[in-house]
């Protein structure tokens, strides 16, 4: 397609798919949102992390700017958020990253994060947590912390089906849930917001099913689902149970195994066959908790939106907060790569910020290319620059040892590593 405002980069070709396979050139053009707020900062920081591991493994990306947010307000006009050449853009090359993009709380345009999952249908926000040598974490035992969260992307109360108390539209729903729904007691009088859950079997056993295929792949022992299904029965309770479902009837049994009753009773009994993946369920607010108590016990982590979004951020908390925790959107043969934080504002153009976390994101995105010795290149660099004690503000406040360093220089000095380490 023709592009107006976004210039495509020669020399680059685009990842494609043939006869349901990924095809990857040494040259792909991947496009690239900086992002708002401190996106300014982490968004080119990153982006020459990246191309120096990608050069020192012998491969050259073509990263194409796009634009969203702010950059798009600026280049296309005030009133353009998510400018279509953009969507097309992720859409045509199939994989992209993207830093963190700001949304108005209460009134305004919806979030432009998740316009874009739902658009390309990017439906596993994948969030892989571990621990980096040298980064301080209020926890006693940091490096018990391995897991991957996959947090279903596309519905939930995140679907955006909603109503303003005050319209027309909020009474017309309220009237039909009690009048012809029966609950005509529940609701307070006066006004009112109302909002729609919804938890598809399409929507949770797609989302399961990556998660477990995943825990196969990589060697994994346990994929626990998390909901809150006592409460919400009919929505996270059916999310749990459709899961159960595809471990139970999609794989063979010395390979999967479905633990029954696991909300209620202790595994440690049960008889696992050697290497099979255990599939178990635990409700979400106990899952907080063991999180924190029995870190060691848990692997992969699958569940609906809104759990996944606050399971994310406290397991990233663990590791050493928002600044260093990477994820990843994906969907068929689809891979959109995003930090876990956002555009924290009062950080913005300051060149203070951590890219680490928009850098792993980096890494996730090369993995999926099969660049997986790139990927292993910048891990080891960022971990070996901040174990060195040379980090950004939000680490060095927590570390008295630590050399503060900003945006830029924090940047360089892991592209010295790497040339180090290559
Ligand atoms: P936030 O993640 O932007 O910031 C919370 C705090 O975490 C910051 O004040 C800062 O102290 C710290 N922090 C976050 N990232 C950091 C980094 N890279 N380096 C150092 N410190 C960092 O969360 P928020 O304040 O709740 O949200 C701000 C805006 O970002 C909102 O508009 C929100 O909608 C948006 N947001 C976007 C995304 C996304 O683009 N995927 C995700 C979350 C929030």
């Amino acid at each position: 397609m023709s592009y107006d405002k976004v210039e495509v980069p020669e020399g680059g070709e685009k990842v494609t798919v043939e006869n349901d396979e990924l095809q990857v050139p040494e040259n792909p053009i991947i496009p690239m949102i900086h992002g708002d707020g401190i996106g300014q900062d982490v968004g080119p920081a990153a982006q020459k992390v990246l191309q120096k591991a990608a050069e020192e493994t012998g491969r050259d990306p073509h990263w194409m700017r796009v634009y969203a947010g702010q950059s798009a307000r600026d280049k296309y006009g005030e009133d353009v958020n998510l400018p279509d050449e953009t969507v097309e853009a992720l859409r045509e090359h199939r994989v992209a990253i993207k830093g963190p993009l700001t949304t108005p709380v209460g009134a305004g345009f919806r979030s432009l994060n998740v316009a874009l999952r739902q658009t390309l249908d990017l439906y596993a926000n994948v969030r892989p947590t571990y621990y980096l040598d040298g980064v301080p974490s209020p926890m006693k035992a940091p490096e018990e912390m391995d897991m991957v969260t996959f947090r279903e992307n596309t519905e939930d109360v995140y679907a955006g089906i909603e109503w303003e108390q005050g319209t027309e539209e909020v009474e017309k729903v309220r009237n039909f849930v009690e009048d012809e729904m029966g609950f005509d007691e529940t609701m307070h009088e006066g006004p009112i917001g109302l909002g729609l859950k919804p938890i598809s079997e399409k929507g949770s056993k797609r989302l399961v099913r990556e998660a477990i295929d995943y825990a196969i792949e990589n060697d994994r022992d346990k994929v626990t689902l998390v909901h809150k299904g006592n409460i919400m029965k009919f929505t996270e309770g059916q999310f749990g149970t459709w899961g159960m479902e595809v471990a139970d009837e999609e794989y063979p049994d010395d390979e999967v195994f479905a633990a029954p009753d696991s909300l209620w009773e202790e595994q440690d009994e049960v008889d696992i066959p050697e290497d099979a993946v255990m599939v178990e369920e635990r409700l979400a607010d106990a899952m907080l908790q063991w999180m924190q108590l029995r870190t060691d016990e848990f692997d992969v982590l699958a569940m609906p939106n809104l759990n996944g979004d606050y399971l994310s951020d406290a397991a990233g908390a663990q590791i050493g907060g928002l600044g260093i925790a990477p994820g990843a959107n994906f969907g068929e043969h689809r891979c959109l790569a995003e930090p876990v934080h956002g555009s924290a504002p009062k950080r913005a153009g300051q060149d203070k910020a951590n890219p680490t976390a928009l850098i792993l994101s980096g890494r996730l995105l090369f993995e999926y290319l099969g660049w997986d010795d790139t990927g292993k290149l910048i891990r080891d660099a960022v971990e070996e620059t901040i174990s060195s004690g040379t980090v950004t503000y939000d680490l060095a406040r927590q570390r008295e040892d630590a050399e503060k360093v900003s945006t830029t220089e924090y940047a360089e000095a892991i592209c010295d590593n790497i040339e180090d380490l290559a």
